[in-house]
This record gives C-alpha cells, sequence and structure tokens, in this order.
C-alpha cells in the first residue's frame, strides 16, 4: 500500500476530473509490459474503462484496452509503469467500433495476471486474439436478376450457373464457380449483362437462440432432484462451485444440460468448458437434439472470420451458449450466468504455454467474478476438488446408477507373470480369447495404449545404443508407418536408419516395447478377419476425422477399435463390451505427484466406454503390479477409497491439495548457464515456517529443444499465498545472463 502513494509517484489524474489539464486515460496493450500506460484523451472523444482503442506505440498504431485506475493488485501496481509527464502524453489515435470489455473480465484478467505472476498485458491478449480493427464486412452475394436476358444466349455453363441459383440463396462469386464448375469469369460476365443481381448475404442467424421447450428429457427421479438443484443455484444468482459426479453414464451431462436451460430462462449466458475440442462432436448432436440448434463453439483452431463472429457474437449477448476449450474463459460475456467445466479432472484443462493457467481453477474465479454457479463434472473427480468439497467450499451433488440400470463394467487385473504374451507380442492369451469370443458374439472390442507410434525406443543389438533425440533428453520414436523416428517433445524427425549411428553394424536396431502402431499390427495377425480402426491423434489429424471414426464406430462398421488417449474421452460406443488394456502400468512410473491418480482416472475413463443396460461390459488391465492400489480401486470400483488414501498420503507432506505449489524452471543455452541461474535462485531461496524449497535440481527433462533445464520447487502451507514470495524472490536474484530464462508455472501438472 505504502509504495503506491509514495511523495515520488505523481498523483494520477483521474479519468473523471474534468478539471485536470490533460485527461490521462490508462491503456492496457496486449504485450508483456508491467501494466497500463498513460495517454491523453482527446477533447472529442468519451472514454470508459473496456473502450477499445488504437494508441500509437513506438510509431505503430496499436489495440489497446481502456483500464481501470487501481485495478491491479498492490504487487503489481508496486512495479508498473513509471508515470510519464503531462507535456509527453501521446494521445488516444481512436475509438474502436466493438463492444465494451465487460468490468468482469477486465477483473480476471487482472487476477489471472496476478496469480499466474504473468504480465497482464500477455493476459489481455488472449482476450483481444479475436480482435481485428475492422468489424465484419457484410458480403454481397449473387442472385438471379430474373431479367428476361437469361434466354439470350444460353450456353450450358451459364445454366449450370442459373441452376446453381435456383434456392435463391446469394452466392459469393467464387463459390457459385464452384458449385457450377465454371469459371469466375463467367459469372462476372453473367453480372455485368444483368442477368445477376448483387443482394447482401445476411448469415442464417449464426447464433440461434436455444429453445429451452425444444426436447426436454425424461429424467430419472435421481437426475430430476439433481437437475432442479442445479436451476435453484442459476436463479439465485450468485456464486456457488459445485462438484457434480456420477459414475460415467449415470446422465451427468444430460442433467447438466438442465442447468443451462434453466440458465437460458434467466436470461444470461452459459459456458461449457471441455477438455478437447475432439469432444465436442458427440456434445454438439446433444445439444442441439435438447435444444434444437446449436451453441456457439470457441477453440484456438476456429478459422480469424468465425472467431471474430463469434467474438462479437457473446459480447452481443446474442451468443447464449458457448461451448469451447480453455480460451473460451476469456471471451466478453455481458451476462455470464453458469459454467460448466465437464471432465474437470483432465490434465489438459491445463495450459502449459505461454501464460500458465489451470482453466478449471480459472472458471471458479471467472464464476465469482460475474456472480454465477460453476459446475465441475466429473465420474473421476481431482483430489484437489474433493478437498474443496470436504473443506465445504463446494456443494456436492451426486448421481448414483448408470442410467436405465445399465451395470458397470467387470474390470479384473491380468497378471501378465501368469499369462504372458508370446515372445515379442503384447497381448496375452486371454485377453485375446476375450477378444475372439467378443467379436463373435458380434459386439465390439478396444485395445487402449497410450502411446503413439510403433515403438517407444530403438535399440541396437550389437553394441546397445538408444537412439536418442539431438535436441532433447528423450528416446526417439519409432512411426513405421511415415518410416520415421520422431521426437514427442520437440518435433524433430529422422528416417529409420539401417546401420547403428554408433557401431555402425547393419540392420541391428530393433525396436523395444510397443506403441499403439505395433499393437494394430499383432492384432491384424492375430485377428484377421476384424475390421480394425485406430484411433490416436496420427490417424485422426482433426475433429471432423475424429466425428467420422466416432461414427463407424457407432455404425458398426468396425469391430475392433485400437486407441490412445483419445478413445477415453466420454464417447458413447453402445456396441462395445469388451476393453483391454495393454499396459496398466504405464502411467505409474516417473516421479509425479499425481501419478496414481491420473492413472486411475485416465483407466476408469476408458473402462467406461464398455458395457451397456442388456450387455455389461468387461475390462482386462494387463499389469505386472495387480496388486497395486490403483489395480485395486479400479477392479473393485471403489474410486472414493482411492481418494481418500491418497488424501492420506499428501496431506503430513502440505503437498498440493493440502500445500501450494510453484515450478520455476530454469532453461539456458549452456549447462553452465542453466547451472549457475539454478544456483543462484537456491542461494535466495526464500524460507520460513511453512515454507520449503527443493531443489535445484535437472529437469527430468534435463534438455528440451537444446535448452538445459533446472527445476526448483516452492511447496508452501495452504494459508500460504505463493505470489508475493515468488515475487520477493525473482526480484532479489541477480539478473541471469540473457540467454537463461526462468518460467514460473503456479500449480504445476507437469514435472517434466
Ligand atoms: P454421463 O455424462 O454421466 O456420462 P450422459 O448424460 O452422457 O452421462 O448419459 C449417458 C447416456 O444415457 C447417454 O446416451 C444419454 O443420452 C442417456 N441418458 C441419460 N439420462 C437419460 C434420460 N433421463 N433419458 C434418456 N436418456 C438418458
Ligand atoms: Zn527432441
Amino acid at each position: 500500500m505504502e509504495s503506491i502513494l509514495s511523495p515520488k509517484r505523481p498523483t494520477p489524474t483521474s479519468l473523471d476530473n474534468p478539471d485536470a489539464p490533460i485527461h490521462r486515460v490508462p491503456v492496457l496493450l496486449p504485450y508483456p509490459f508491467a501494466g497500463a500506460f498513460d495517454y491523453a484523451r482527446p477533447a472529442d472523444l468519451v472514454l470508459a474503462p473496456g473502450d477499445v482503442v488504437l494508441v500509437p506505440l513506438n510509431r505503430r498504431a496499436e489495440l489497446g484496452v481502456v483500464w481501470d485506475r487501481g485495478a491491479l493488485p498492490d504487487e503489481l501496481a508496486q512495479d508498473a509503469v513509471p508515470a510519464v509527464a503531462d507535456a509527453k502524453l501521446k494521445p488516444v489515435s481512436a475509438l474502436l467500433d466493438v463492444p465494451r470489455l465487460p468490468e468482469s473480465l477486465r477483473r480476471f484478467v487482472d487476477w489471472v495476471a496476478a496469480y499466474t505472476l504473468t504480465p497482464p498485458g500477455l493476459v489481455l491478449a488472449m482476450a483481444l486474439r479475436a480482435l481485428s480493427t475492422q468489424p465484419p464486412a457484410p458480403t454481397q452475394g449473387w442472385v438471379r436478376s430474373g431479367s428476361n436476358a437469361v434466354t439470350a444466349r444460353e450456353t450450358p455453363a451459364r445454366s449450370r450457373v442459373l441452376a446453381a441459383l435456383a434456392d435463391g440463396v446469394p452466392r459469393r462469386t467464387a463459390e457459385l464457380a464452384r458449385l457450377a464448375g465454371v469459371s469466375s469469369g463467367v459469372v462476372r460476365a453473367m453480372a455485368e449483362r444483368g442477368v445477376l443481381r448483387e443482394q447482401e448475404i445476411t448469415h442464417p442467424a449464426p447464433f440461434a437462440s436455444p429453445d429451452i421447450d425444444h426436447a426436454t428429457p425424461d429424467l430419472s427421479p435421481d437426475q430430476a432432484r439433481t437437475a432442479e438443484q442445479l436451476a435453484r443455484l442459476v436463479q439465485a444468482r450468485r456464486f456457488q462451485p459445485v462438484l457434480l459426479d456420477g459414475v460415467t453414464g449415470s446422465g451427468k451431462t444430460e442433467t447438466y444440460l438442465e442447468a443451462v436451460a434453466a440458465c437460458l430462462a434467466e436470461g444470461r449466458q452459459a459456458l461449457v468448458l471441455l477438455p478437447e475440442i475432439a469432444l465436442s462432436a458427440q456434445w454438439l448432436q446433444r445439444f442441439t437434439r435438447r435444444f434444437g440448434v446449436a451453441p456457439a463453439v470457441w477453440h484456438s483452431e476456429l478459422g480469424a472470420r468465425r472467431r471474430r463472429v463469434a467474438w462479437r457474437a457473446v459480447a452481443a449477448g446474442e451468443a447464449r451458449v458457448v461451448v469451447g476449450a480453455r480460451s473460451a474463459l476469456f471471451l466478453p460475456f455481458p451476462d455470464l450466468g453458469l459454467i460448466v467445466v465437464d471432465e474437470e479432472h483432465e490434465t489438459a484443462f491445463k495450459q502449459e504455454d505461454g501464460v500458465t493457467y489451470h482453466a478449471r481453477d480459472m472458471a471458479v474465479v471467472r464464476a465469482r467474478l460475474a456472480g454465477a454457479p460453476v459446475v465441475l463434472v466429473s465420474a473421476t473427480p481431482s483430489l484437489e476438488t474433493l478437498a474443496n468439497v470436504e473443506s465445504g467450499r463446494y456443494r456436492h451433488l451426486t448421481l448414483a446408477a448408470r442410467h436405465g440400470g445399465a451395470r458397470l463394467p467387470s474390470v479384473a487385473a491380468l497378471d501378465l507373470r501368469e499369462h504372458p504374451p508370446e515372445r515379442g507380442r503384447f497381448l496375452s492369451p486371454p485377453l485375446i480369447e476375450a477378444a475372439h469370443r467378443t467379436m463373435r458374439a458380434g459386439e465390439q472390442a478396444m485395445l487402449f495404449l497410450n502411446r503413439r507410434g510403433y515403438a517407444p525406443l530403438t535399440l541396437c543389438r550389437s553394441c546397445g545404443h538408444r537412439i536418442q533425440c539431438p535436441n532433447c533428453t528423450a528416446w526417439l520414436v519409432e512411426h513405421r508407418a511415415r518410416r520415421q523416428l520422431a521426437c514427442h517433445h520437440c518435433g524433430h524427425t529422422e528416417p529409420v536408419p539401417v546401420h547403428c549411428p554408433a557401431c555402425n553394424a547393419e540392420n541391428s536396431l530393433t525396436p523395444i516395447g510397443p506403441g499403439v502402431e505395433r499393437i494394430t499390427e499383432e492384432a491384424r495377425a492375430t485377428f484377421p478377419d476384424a475390421r480394425i480402426l485406430v484411433m490416436a491423434s496420427d490417424t485422426l489429424p482433426g475433429p471432423t476425422a475424429t466425428a467420422e471414426a466416432v461414427r463407424k464406430i457407432t455404425d458398426r462398421e468396425i469391430d475392433l477399435v485400437i486407441g490412445t488417449q483419445i478413445v477415453a474421452k466420454g464417447w458413447h460406443f453402445p456396441g462395445l463390451t469388451l476393453v483391454g488394456v495393454i499396459d496398466a502400468d504405464l502411467g505409474l512410473g516417473g516421479g509425479d505427484l499425481r501419478a496414481a491418480e491420473r492413472t486411475v482416472q485416465l483407466l476408469h475413463q476408458v473402462s467406461g466406454r464398455a458395457g451397456r443396460a442388456d450387455a455389461p461390459g468387461h475390462v482386462l488391465l494387463q499389469t505386472y503390479t495387480p496388486e497395486h492400489p490403483v489395480m485395486r480401486a479400479l477392479a473393485a470400483n471403489d474410486f472414493a477409497r482411492f481418494m481418500e488414501r491418497e488424501a492420506e498420503q499428501r496431506r503430513p507432506g502440505h503437498w498440493p491439495p493440502y500445500g501450494r505449489l510453484a515450478a520455476l524452471i530454469v532453461s539456458a543455452d549452456t549447462a553452465s548457464d542453466a547451472d549457475r541461474a539454478a544456483n543462484a535462485l537456491g542461494r535466495s531461496a526464500p524460507s520460513g515456517d511453512g515454507i520449503q524449497v527443493l531443489g535445484p535440481a535437472p529437469a527430468p527433462l534435463a534438455i528440451l529443444r537444446g535448452r538445459h533445464r533446472r527445476r526448483l520447487l516452492l511447496k508452501t502451507r495452504r494459508d500460504i499465498a505463493v505470489q508475493p514470495i515468488l515475487r520477493h524472490w525473482l526480484a532479489a536474484t541477480t539478473p541471469a545472463p540473457r540467454s537463461v530464462t526462468i518460467d514460473v508455472d503456479v500449480d504445476p501438472v507437469s514435472f517434466l
């Protein structure tokens, strides 16, 4: 507080003080500056916080947003930009015809910046990504003019153009030419002769209003009670986080769609976050079935034009429901009445590059600032969320049973020591037998392995050399279909060599271990008659391909699905009754705090794909550790017990969620620079009651993209915030050489 009022600091001239000699406005720019810059307000311009403006910066015109004076949290305001003398202020160039950024979004930007130790401008950049300086231009298209010039000089090409316009919908030149199979010249000539007439293309209401009565569901008593409770929270128009849990297939989606309906009835907007856009195909269908129209979709792969349209529709309140990936949190909702975070336990909600934030946690903040309930949905809630339920901060609603009496699949561990696969193979005999039986019965089977490519490691049988990435501390993964070795960390690829790069022996290189490609090869040999489909990011390049794969499975054009974690998402495959997990132990290695929790969540999610009312599913987990608590929890379907045990293990050491964690990742071009900077941080490490610093130590990925990496972990008791400690720590450390970067990751999810 003191530093803000320090006598050296010029008193800022208030925005709303008309007597001030110069009207200063703080403008936040989407760049990594410490805070907003002051500009002079031209006398003829009326400006308010949230207005999007153009301002001069280094002789360029830049987009910025009029910010609020004194909005930044104290610690941030301290090192904000020094004030410029009145005479040197540059004037705001223009006010843009763009909806104002709502107050709740501005406070959200400030909050995320402070929490993640990111310059606020970089957070603002996420909110402005969809903006361009121009409003979307209305587009003109061609329709038939109805003139009798039509008959004048009929040619097959011209008839095709006219036929393409038979429906009276205006089409642009290029589109029309493509439809009719003619050159653009033909279209233009017809226009010149008056055969075609120009007409504005009005977009077929891109965000039509959802109809809450379109197809109201017949909820079970349990679902109805839960939907009613959610609706009441929405109607209360107050912040309240809720955990909605229940086994896969219990109707969580069905139920929270009723909360969305309640929100629409309140006249407010709703936001549904999904961990991946791949998931959206089936979800969109369900939404459309329920409400008669599609919601607005938001994700980073949206084209620039659609993004611009969606952003404005959200800002104008026309887009009533948005379904999107984590970046949808930064949309300018003027009246947000509900946020749903589906599959809240998913680590995909953590953004790791740029601004590192956890969308699930930030959704709770966004809801608080908007005064709205936030519903976290999962069959396997994170320990973070469970701890918040236990402490009473979050409400808890549960759907007890699978809908329509469908039973949960039976899960059994398959001990690979007892039932080893044949030499050089990975499917154990009981799993092969079960798959045969399933397919013979006309049902579908799935093999799950969370590993892309053919083999995770290539080894020389002559000298024992293992082929490593030239840029990273990682083995290269063989992708046989592409005849490449690839690094999954930096993207480096190279052809599979014939000679060992170390000893030059010929044909001595052997793949070690399986990836999905190798399992597919084995499955084709083992089940020659099966119609096989592979679902992996390498075989399904985008949402369209994913949707088509899902359709094929649903329509029973496939007998055996082989996939990576893509198959674990919330799909419903009614014909699927057997799931074989190739390597249930896979996620348990490594020093990751949440390895066991994540394995249980992932495998439970995969298991949830199997079975329905009349055909219960079976899940076989191939494992070398059937006695591991993870396998036991899965086999007994006792997720709650397992999470209690996790809690017991984390509580004493103040590990999250019973303490706070932040990671500092030091990276440099040379190992010695990295060590020097990391050691300097180590020497100035904070200490005190309930504060602990672990490291520095080489990161598991000690070299990534040619950069040497060291990690330090700050661990504090839950009642001690890490941000002020981190700020002081970083400020107190001697500046590192230029080649050194220090990345801060508050609440780290990845420990690589
Ligand atoms: P969850 O989200 O818990 O996995 P869903 O909402 O996806 O569950 O429901 C699982 C399946 O059961 C879906 O196919 C859904 O359409 C169906 N279902 C759930 N509840 C009902 C209901 N009340 N009426 C009709 N179908 C339902
Ligand atoms: Zn690499």
